[in-house]
C-alpha cells in the first residue's frame, strides 16, 4: 500500500506528489492522463518566474520532476470509487474502472475540472484560436480588440468587467431573460461605457477564416431575429464542472460538485485530502492548484505521523 496516493496528475496532483515523496514515503499518482488541463493550454504567461511557456512543455517538466523522486505513476486508469478507512488510521481504498483497488494510508484527491462547453458549431474548431474559457489566462491576448462573454452568472459578469479594462469593447450574452450575477457586479457592468449586454441570446455559431475566430452568431429568443457580432475573442463562462461524480456517495461535495476542503486541504473524511480545481478553492489557476497540492500533501504527512506505527 501507499503512504500517499494522489488521484489526478494535473498541477495540484503533481505538486502534492513532489511534496509527499520528498518526505521519503511511498507515493503514487493515479491519473487518466498526466498534465491535466495544462495539456490543453497553449500560452501560459502567469506562472511566476516563467515569462512564457506552453502547456505541453510545463506538463513534461512536471512529469520529469515527479519521476525524479521515484513517485509511482499509474496512468491511463480512472478511479471510480473511494472506500473510506473503516478504522482510525486504516487504509483508504481507491477502486479503479479496471476493477482493481489501490490501498493507501492517505489519499490526496486532485481530479480537476472541465469547462462546460456551448456545443455549438465552430466552438471546437476555434478553441484557443479565439474561443477561450479563462479570462485570467487569455484576457491580455485580446488587448484593444472586441470580445464577447457568454454567460451572465458571477463568473461571466466578472469576466466582462475584467476584460472591459483591457479590450476595446465587450459584449455579454445571456441565454436567460436576466443576468444571475450578484447585483453589485451587474451595476458595475452596466456602468461601463465599453460594455453591452444582450439577454435572451442563444449562441448559434462561432465563425472565422479557418485559422482565427472572427464573429459570433446568436438568435434573440424573444424576437427570433438572428444577429452577428464581429469579435476576435469569445470567453465561454457557463460553468466549470468538477471531475467529482465518482465521489458523490462518500466525500462531502457542494451542490455544484466541488469537494469541500478546509484551509489545510482536509475533506470530511479522515486521511482524505483534496486540492485544485475540483475543490471549493475559489480561484482555478495553475499556481493556486500547485500551492493547494503542496498544502494537502503536508497535511497528509501530518496525518501519517500522528496515526501510523513508527
Ligand atoms: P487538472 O489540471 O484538471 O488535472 C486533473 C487530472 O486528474 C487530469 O489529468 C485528469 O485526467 C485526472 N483525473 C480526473 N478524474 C480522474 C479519475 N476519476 N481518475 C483518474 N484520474 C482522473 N491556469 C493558469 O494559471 N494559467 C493559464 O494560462 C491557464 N490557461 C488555461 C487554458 C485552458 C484552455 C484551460 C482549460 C485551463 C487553463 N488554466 C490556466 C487553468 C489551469 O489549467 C487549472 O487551474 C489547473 O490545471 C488545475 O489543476 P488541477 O491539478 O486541479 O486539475
Amino acid at each position: 500500500p501507499y503512504e500517499v496516493l494522489v488521484v489526478g496528475g494535473g498541477p495540484a496532483g503533481a505538486a502534492a506528489a513532489i511534496y509527499a515523496a520528498r518526505k521519503g514515503i511511498r507515493t503514487g499518482i493515479l491519473t487518466e492522463r498526466f498534465g491535466g488541463q495544462v495539456l490543453d493550454t497553449m500560452a501560459i504567461e502567469n506562472f511566476p518566474s516563467v515569462e512564457y511557456t506552453e502547456g505541453p512543455k510545463l506538463a513534461a517538466s512536471l512529469e520529469a520532476h515527479v519521476r525524479s523522486y521515484g513517485v509511482e505513476l499509474v496512468t491511463s486508469q480512472r478511479a471510480k470509487a473511494l472506500h473510506p478507512a473503516t478504522e482510525d488510521g486504516g487504509f483508504v481504498g481507491i477502486e479503479l474502472e479496471s476493477g482493481a483497488t489501490l490501498r493507501a494510508r492517505t489519499v490526496v484527491l486532485a481530479p480537476g475540472a472541465r469547462w462546460r462547453q456551448t456545443g455549438v458549431p465552430g466552438e471546437a474548431e476555434y478553441r484557443n484560436r479565439g474561443v477561450t474559457y479563462c479570462p485570467h489566462c487569455d484576457g491580455p491576448l485580446f488587448k484593444g480588440k472586441r470580445v464577447a462573454v457568454i454567460g451572465g452568472g458571477n463568473s461571466g459578469v466578472e469576466a466582462a468587467i475584467d476584460l472591459a479594462g483591457l479590450v476595446e469593447h465587450v459584449t455579454l450574452l445571456e441565454f436567460d431573460g436576466k443576468l444571475r450575477a450578484d447585483d453589485v457586479l451587474q451595476r458595475k457592468l452596466y456602468s461601463l461605457p465599453n460594455a453591452s449586454v444582450h439577454v435572451n441570446a442563444q449562441t448559434t455559431a462561432f465563425t472565422g477564416d479557418g485559422s482565427k475566430l472572427q464573429a459570433l452568431e446568436y438568435t434573440d429568443r424573444g424576437t427570433g431575429v438572428a444577429h452577428r457580432i464581429d469579435v476576435a475573442g469569445v470567453f465561454v463562462q457557463i460553468g466549470l464542472l468538477p471531475n467529482s461524480e465518482w465521489l458523490k456517495d462518500t466525500v462531502l461535495l457542494t451542490p455544484r460538485g466541488e469537494i469541500v476542503i478546509d484551509d489545510r486541504g482536509h475533506t470530511n473524511l479522515a486521511g482524505v485530502f483534496a486540492a485544485g480545481d475540483a475543490t471549493t478553492e475559489p480561484f482555478k489557476q495553475i499556481v493556486v492548484a500547485m500551492g493547494a497540492g503542496s498544502t494537502a500533501a503536508l497535511s497528509a504527512f501530518d496525518h501519517l505521523i500522528r496515526h501510523s506505527a513508527p
